[in-house]
């Protein structure tokens, strides 16, 4: 990347009193200023909104900026007035006064950020007015994972993005966002038509956060215990559902913990009081449902519960990321339960189906929805996991800072052996059933759907039968975790081989299974139930 002129740094200095730019938005900078397209994918908190604010106030141009969340909007049209840099909005909860103002601004030219959501790029009137009153040289495209089914949270709306070229002839367009996948970056890029763009990915990876997935038994002690690990502290508790929110907060108020509660239902004043509170207080502990987090700087929370799996990787890579900011050890503890793939694959329906939008989009969903599953059912490195599941590489061999690789989990003896009976098991049943069923047969259970098909007679019926159905399940997914086994992706998913399974089965690549075990209030370990 070429360095930025020092004139940039300078400004930068005078408007944030930031001393220097991180690599990363030295090189997002780099490339607004050599007119490149670009895709700029930055874990939160990396400081994405520099990287499109800076260059117009540095060019005396403007940037239009899409934001799909118009709270995030004004939170970032207001600390740009508190710098003293022109900014103004355009989205459809404005008053009449507040549109005339902003038109006003935007009509004398001299506004370097123009933010609009993408329902008022849809309004030619309104392009019409920015594109012959300001210099318009570049299009910034906020959260741009939105664009994309494939993405955790496809908005419809930022689909019309696609004519951006058409609508402000001669920018260069940029994309930003926290977390996408691979397949996610180039449906970006395909969706917004960007040309030959500067791909830049910062690192996944956050070394500070030891990531645990513990099986969820009581919620109410387990996160209990993880607060009291982390006496002081602020932390943040993720639920489900709104009455999860109410009713852990207030049970934790009741035991003497600074508990706030914060979900999508309460009022707007409610909701920015929990906020305040979260930012000033000594150890407040928030617990809340997914609608917190946006906008949240804290950078001293040191952990993060999870008290039901979110729905997707992106999802809990977003918010665990909001633990240890400050780069100091933080923790991340999922309290995982098989239902809850179940429960969240309901409430996705339902809310589609209610909404009576598009359904063709989830599939790609629900296999959101299974990998982060496989996730937490796997035997794999957290953190390898996680970078990996972004597309990057994880060196270490031992992370030293999650579940697998501190050792809270068992090794199953003579794993391999194992695999090799589960695989040959999905072998001897054609490769044509899911889980439960395969479950079934090496336990050597006599079910009517088993014996229907004969499958009490093959030679693996029976094969694991001492082995407790959980535990049995575990490894399973552990193997899908190894990848030495496949589990597709259809309404009923089915297990298939694969070139690896088969090396497993001929003695030629050695397995480990873990076995899962939790602490009990004594801190003895014993085995899954
Ligand atoms: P993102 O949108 O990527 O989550 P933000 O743009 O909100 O991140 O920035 C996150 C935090 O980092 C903000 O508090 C911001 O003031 C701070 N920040 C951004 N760039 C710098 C920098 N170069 N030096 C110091 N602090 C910075
Ligand atoms: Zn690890």
């Amino acid at each position: 990347p070429t360095a930025v002129p020092s004139g940039l740094v300078d400004a930068i200095a005078r408007v944030w009193g930031f001393r220097s730019l991180r690599p990363l938005q030295e090189h997002a900078i780099a490339a607004v200023l050599a007119r490149r397209d670009s895709l700029v994918v930055m874990p939160t908190g990396g400081g994405k909104s520099l990287c499109y604010q800076a260059p117009p106030i540095f060019r005396g141009d403007t940037t239009v900026v899409v934001s799909p969340l118009i709270a995030l909007m004004k939170d970032q049209v207001d600390s740009l007035h508190r710098v003293g840099v022109p900014a103004v909005r355009f989205d459809s909860t404005q008053t009449a006064v507040e549109r005339t103002a902003a038109e006003n601004a935007v009509r004398g030219g001299k506004v370097p950020l123009v933010f609009a959501s993408p329902e008022r790029l849809g309004m030619s009137g309104f392009v019409r007015m920015v594109g012959e009153s300001c210099r318009v040289r570049a299009v910034a495209v906020d959260e741009a994972h939105c664009i994309s089914h494939w993405g955790h949270d496809f908005r419809p709306e930022y689909r019309q993005l696609g004519r951006l070229r058409e609508l402000f002839p001669g920018t260069t367009i940029h994309a930003y966002t926290a977390t996408a996948t691979e397949k996610v970056r180039g449906d970006i890029a395909h969706q917004l038509g960007l040309d030959e763009p500067e791909i830049i990915v910062g690192h996944f990876d956050r070394p500070n956060l030891t990531f645990r997935v513990l099986p969820k038994l009581d919620v109410r002690r387990q996160a209990r215990e993880v607060i009291d690990r982390n006496r002081g502290s602020a932390g943040i508790i993720y639920c489900l559902r709104r009455k999860d929110v109410e009713e852990l907060a207030a049970y934790l108020v009741a035991a003497g913990y600074d508990a706030i509660g914060y979900h999508a239902g309460m009022a707007n004043e409610e909701r920015r009081a929990a906020q305040d509170r979260f930012a000033v207080e000594e150890a407040p502990i928030v617990v809340a449902t997914i609608a917190f987090g946006m906008g949240i700087d804290r950078p001293d929370v040191r952990f993060v519960v999870h008290a039901a799996m979110p729905k997707t990787i992106e999802h809990y890579q977003q918010e665990t990321g909001r633990a240890g900011r400050d780069s100091r050890p933080s923790e991340c503890v999922l309290l995982y339960s098989g239902s809850d793939a179940i429960t969240l694959r309901n409430m996705i329906e339902k809310s589609a189906v209610e909404s009576g939008g598009d359904l063709s989009f989830l599939p790609a969903v629900f296999e959101q929805l299974s990998a982060m599953d496989r996730y937490c059912r796997g035997a794999v490195c957290r953190h390898r996991a996680l970078v990996r599941h972004f597309g990057q590489e994880y060196e270490p061999a031992n992370c030293k800072a999650c579940d697998i690789c501190l050792g809270d989990t068992q090794e199953v003896p003579d794993a391999t052996v194992v695999a090799q009976k589960i695989l040959s098991c999905v072998a001897r049943v054609n490769q044509s059933f899911g889980v439960g069923h395969v479950v079934s047969v090496l336990r050597g259970e006599s079910t009517d759907s088993v014996r229907q098909r004969g499958h009490d007679k093959v030679t693996t019926f029976g094969l694991l039968k001492e082995v407790p159905k959980p535990d049995l399940r575990d490894w399973v997914f552990q193997l899908i975790g190894h990848e030495v086994l496949v589990q597709t992706v259809d309404e009923y998913p089915i297990l298939r081989l694969n070139a690896a399974s088969w090396e497993v089965m001929k003695g030629q690549r050695p397995v480990r299974l873990i076995q899962l075990v939790r602490r009990t209030q004594r801190g003895r370990r014993s085995s899954t139930p």
